[in-house]
């Protein structure tokens, strides 16, 4: 039986960044390195007072945790949902501060959220959350210290109310760089909304034709399940299908659909549109919202939350190849389970990175006052996926290769501990990502 402690994102996050500690030399050297690398430079947390449509006011909690500015501002997304707590929003950015490090854009890492149920407001209350949020982080957030983005129920939309809400406290400058994920016609940038789903394909896709799982070489004719109908889930529908996949299941958070001759995505959305949910929608095998991680299917796509391959249901997963597009989706336990049975997985940091790699771009043209056509977007977005996903491969295969050198010096240090595992991709990717890290905080130095 698996605790709420177990589950507790932060302690997921910190397994994860523990089990790179092995593989990289400085950590040796310094014994506040691994403090100094996974505590939170800055937590804010701010009461919100709003008024609702029935004239009554609520409060609010919100958070906004900048992780690590080493490599640049703090970038990450902010989230409105039930869940979210300190503990959940620090574990989310420290895994931006890996996935802008893994990608190679300039930023460190952040996270905000508004613990909400955002199914339950109206435009209007979201509206006066979003506007009291911002206003109470103030000079927290900036176009140069950190830079929100959409997450978990906050869109475009909200976006432009952050931007609004920014610059009315900014009056003369250019606020446009303090927020991405925005309106195109607001300063967003074209491809932005879904290069989530986007750089999740292209990771999947070059990680296939690398060879990375025997028998499937390309998405043409591959079963693929989607946890999650949001953002995320629904592009990658769209793209996956257009890519020659077959979308056999997806869900949301009130159920799922599976047909195994696959689903017509388009109409999938429609009646997601129409009715709220893709439950119900005809000719399918009804499925509990879980119950779609358990389909049969060569790609398995989480992209709803953390904490769904867990260790009860780790052992019925069926795909051969596990994409997180979600942050956080696996818990370790679960990650050795799907290991032991040969699956595969690509870690958030890797896979969902595209969404902040085009933010980076929408940064950018904002800085210049630029508006970049669709496939220069979609080119840059491709290189960066291509190599980030190159040198997690070329890195998994070193550090293999090693294991007898890295297995000696685990021993001398850890003589009651069981062997060092091999590292799987997630910890070839921790690796890369940490490493980096290190890197510029040793070359900054501390001030003062
Ligand atoms: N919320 C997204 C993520 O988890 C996007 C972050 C961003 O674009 O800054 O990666």
């Amino acid at each position: 039986m698996i605790t709420e402690g177990e589950l507790n994102p932060l302690r997921v996050a910190n397994h994860q960044f523990n089990q790179a500690v092995p593989f990289l030399d400085q950590f040796k050297e310094c014994t506040g390195m691994r403090e100094w690398l996974f505590e939170p430079e800055q937590v804010v947390r701010v009461s919100l007072p709003v008024r609702m449509d029935d004239g009554c006011v609520e409060m609010f909690r919100g958070y906004r945790v900048l992780h690590s500015n080493a490599r640049g501002p703090g970038k990450g997304g902010f989230r409105f949902h039930p869940t979210v707590n300190e503990e959940e929003v620090r574990a989310l950015a420290a895994w931006m501060t890996w996935k802008c490090a893994l990608v190679d854009v300039p930023f460190g890492g952040a996270k905000g959220g508004v613990a909400c149920d955002a199914r339950l407001l109206s435009e209007g209350e979201k509206a006066r959350v979003t506007r009291r949020y911002i206003s109470a982080l103030g000079d927290n957030i900036g176009p140069h210290t950190d830079i929100p983005a959409p997450d978990l129920y906050t869109d475009q939309q909200t976006m432009a109310w952050v931007f609004d809400t920014y610059s009315m406290m900014h009056p003369g400058e250019n606020c446009f760089p303090v927020v991405t994920g925005k309106p195109v016609d607001l300063g967003g940038s074209l491809g932005r909304d879904s290069a989530t789903a986007m750089g999740s394909l292209y990771v999947t896709e070059h990680f296939l034709e690398l060879g990375g799982l025997p028998g499937l070489t390309s998405l043409k004719g591959a079963d693929v399940a989607i946890q999650g109908f949001g953002n995320a889930g629904r592009w990658a529908a769209r793209l996956y299908d257009d890519a020659g996949a077959r979308i056999v299941a997806v869900s949301d958070s009130q159920g799922g659909i599976f047909e195994p001759g696959g689903l017509d995505v388009k109409r999938v959305a429609d009646h997601k549109d129409a009715t709220g949910s893709v439950v119900d929608f005809p000719s399918t095998k009804a499925l509990a919202p879980r119950e779609v991680l358990e389909v049969p299917c060569d790609i398995l796509i989480p992209a709803a939350m953390e904490n769904q391959i867990v260790e009860s249901n780790a052992g019925r997963v069926q795909a051969r190849l596990v994409v997180e597009a979600a942050n956080g989706p696996t818990t370790p336990e679960a990650d050795v389970i799907l290991h032991d049975n040969g699956i595969i997985v690509l870690p958030d940091i890797l896979a969902n990175a595209g969404g902040v790699v085009v933010s980076y771009y929408e940064w950018v043209q904002n800085l210049q006052n630029q508006q970049w056509e669709e496939h220069e977007v979609q080119e840059k977005l491709k290189k960066k996926m291509y190599r980030a996903t190159n040198v997690v491969v070329t890195s998994r295969a070193a550090l293999v290769d090693a294991i007898d050198h890295y297995r000696a010096e685990w021993a001398v240090d850890h003589p009651d501990e069981s062997p060092l595992d091999a590292p799987t991709i997630r910890t070839a990717a921790y690796v890369v990502a940490v490493g980096r890290c290190v890197k510029t905080l040793m070359e900054r130095g501390i001030w003062p």
